[in-house]
């Protein structure tokens, strides 16, 4: 039975991914799971081109039905501009965005991208103007570009080149033995984790998505990596409605805005500059998680 069972199941795996080249691994499986939350309502209509503005307005949601992991949540994602989630593990960031991609609908509440609630519009839609960089980058059993133009199907060699130059993975492309033809995921080259990240925001900036979230590394990557998805986050939130998963002081430093969430709820909100001028959690966490040594790097504090 497990044998018959697992190939169809890697096959709808490989659907759900084809679909939606820029969800997770995990994500993925949390689709499976739901299947549900795949399905379109009878009068979906397309989200209409998109200002950027995410709302997660009085939102509860739980996982099993009993725990709410969010507790009448709202907060707002400004158009055009990068806001940085932190807070403790286990707080309910990633699970923000999960109901921005629309990997759940919330028990009550809504998530609204201009104002119109994601339950009112296709998920065809949704998926084309957003784009997610998850910390486990799928790479499929393809090349180098073949994995690039998972972002955008008909772009031509030199639009994948462009993006790749964006995400800072052109040079180390073009080091591989065959270049962009260089074959990757399950039978193909290894890539250390940060070629994966910037192959990955290669994917996401040809797609070219109004909405970006980007749940950033926690694993360390060595300072030039660093240094290179840095850059290549940098230029490619430009103009971006941006939800980024901060785990690095230089992201946060990055950010327009910055929302602490705790427990499942929104603690505070506001710009750096804002939230370590008062006593706020925010502050215990930059005071405490940061060393000194770049906490200095930020001049004036
Ligand atoms: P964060 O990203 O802030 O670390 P998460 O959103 O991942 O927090 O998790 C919030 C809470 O939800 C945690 O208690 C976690 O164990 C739980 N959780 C996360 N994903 C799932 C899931 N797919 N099923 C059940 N519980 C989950
Ligand atoms: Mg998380």
């Amino acid at each position: 039975l497990l044998m018959a069972y697992e190939p169809a199941k890697r096959l709808s795996r490989m659907r759900v991914s084809l679909e939606g080249a820029f969800v997770g691994v995990r994500m993925m499986f949390d689709i499976l799971d739901k299947p549900d939350a795949m399905l379109d309502s009878a009068d979906a209509t397309p989200l209409p081109s998109v200002v950027g503005e995410v709302a997660l307005r009085r939102i509860s949601f739980s996982y099993d039905g009993v725990h709410n992991i969010l507790d009448d949540l709202s907060l707002v994602f400004p158009a055009g501009k990068m806001t940085a989630l932190v807070g403790p593990s286990g707080g309910g960031k990633s699970t923000i965005m999960s109901l921005v991609l629309r990997m759940y609908d919330p028990k009550s509440g809504s998530v609204e991208i201009d104002d119109i609630d994601l339950r009112a519009v296709t998920r065809q839609s949704l998926q084309a103007r957003t784009a997610y960089v998850g910390q486990n980058t799928f790479l499929f059993s393809a090349s180098v570009r073949e994995n690039i133009r998972m972002g955008k199907r008909d772009a031509t060699d030199a639009e994948v080149e462009t993006a790749a130059k964006a995400a800072q993975a052109h040079e180390f492309i073009i080091n591989l033995p065959q270049s962009y033809d260089t074959p990757v995921g399950e039978n193909g080259i290894f890539l250390s984790g940060g070629q994966r990240q910037r192959l990955s925001l290669a994917r996401a900036i040809i797609k070219d998505a109004p909405i970006l979230l980007l749940d950033e590394a926690t694993s360390a990557l060595d300072n030039q990596s660093e240094f290179l998805v840095r850059e290549a986050i940098a230029k490619a939130t430009i103009g971006r409605t941006t939800i980024i998963i901060a785990h690095r002081l230089s992201t946060v430093l990055a950010a327009d805005e910055i929302a602490f969430i705790e427990r499942g709820r929104l603690v505070e909100q506001g710009p750096l500059s804002d939230l370590l001028k008062t006593k706020t959690r925010f502050a215990g966490l930059f005071y405490s998680e940061f060393s000194s040594d770049q906490r200095d790097e930020v001049a004036g504090i």
